[in-house]
């Protein structure tokens, strides 16, 4: 049988529609707006498609959106000062730094200027930190993307074998904490068990896999586990279709669910950003 189709549309709109009303909520409380800004260094079109959906979310639950736009030269000291001054306006809540950057600019230590309190992607070392202490209320967005997908369609993971492919910052690596945080068994899988030709047997022995490398069909159905439940983070082109790094057809003969893609993890993306920028601007007004 055909395994259940994880719907991220209708799922994110759920979420959306939520988010409007404590948007809505926090405004009656404060009389302010939420705002974010974006910054965006340089001329990319994938930037450009990402800020868009971006400002559709926002615009959708109330908050306000701006992209700031810098030139692909701009130091790296002048970016940062824009941050600082981001940092230091009561009116900014949330702050962005879309990658990739120019080679020029480093990415972690922009995210460290980032300060901890409107730094919406939760990508901040202070942050990062937070989620290994337990103590975040701001989770990388795709992290928890895939957390929400679980949580939605009831999946125990107290016990269950997960292995997460794919141990990137943004993704695998915060994801595989907050998986041990509700008692899972997490394997992380790289390059290093693909090349070790290991990525089978440990895909293998997992009720739920969750895939985020790259690479389109990494992952087959008959690596996957019966009954397994399959989410796929991975985003790629192949000619003019955008397809995950799970073979979605073998896959969801043998999975019990699975995400698709387009339209499984990626529409919650940008909704869990959004939701980061409610907690940011409840923690900078010191509400509960
Ligand atoms: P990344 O390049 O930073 O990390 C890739 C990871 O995959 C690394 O840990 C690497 O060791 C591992 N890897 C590489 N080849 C492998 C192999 N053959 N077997 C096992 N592991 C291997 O990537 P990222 O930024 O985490 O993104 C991963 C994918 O997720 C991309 O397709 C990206 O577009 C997608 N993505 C989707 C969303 C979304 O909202 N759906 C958000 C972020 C990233």
């Amino acid at each position: 049988m055909a395994a259940e189709c994880l719907d991220g549309k209708l799922l994110a709109q759920q979420i959306k529609d939520d988010l409007k009303a404590q948007a809505t909520a926090l405004f009656e409380e404060t009389g302010e707006r939420i705002r974010l800004v974006n910054i965006l260094v340089g001329q990319d079109r994938g930037a450009s498609f990402y800020a868009r959906s971006q400002r559709r979310a926002a615009e959708e639950i109330g908050i306000d959106y701006q992209l700031l736009e810098l030139k692909e030269s701009v130091s790296e000291m002048d970016v940062m000062s824009r941050v600082f001054d981001l940092n230091a306006d009561p009116a900014v809540h949330g702050i962005l730094i879309h990658k990739p950057l120019p080679a020029h600019i480093q990415d972690q230590i922009l995210s460290n200027c980032v300060g901890i309190e409107k730094d919406i992607e939760g990508m901040n070392a202070a942050n990062i930190g937070n989620i290994l202490l337990g103590k975040s209320r701001v989770i990388p967005c795709t992290a928890a993307a895939v957390m929400e997908h679980l949580r939605a369609a009831d999946v125990t993971l107290r016990g269950a074998e997960v292995v997460v492919v794919g141990a990137s910052e943004i993704v695998g690596k915060p994801l595989s904490l907050l998986l041990v945080r509700q008692f899972a068994t997490v394997t992380v899988c790289h390059i290093g068990t693909a090349e070790a030709g290991k990525l089978a047997h440990h895909v293998g022995q997992a009720d739920v896999v969750v895939v985020a490398v790259g690479k389109p069909g990494l992952i087959t159905g008959a690596m996957i586990k019966e009954g397994a439940v399959v989410i796929d983070v991975g985003i790629n082109k192949v000619g003019e279709k955008i397809v995950g790094d799970v073979e979605f057809d073998s896959a969801s003969a043998r999975a019990s669910r699975i995400t698709p893609v387009p339209g499984g993890v990626g529409p919650l993306t940008v909704v869990m950003l959004m939701r980061n920028a409610l907690e940011a601007f409840r923690i900078q007004k010191g509400l509960a």
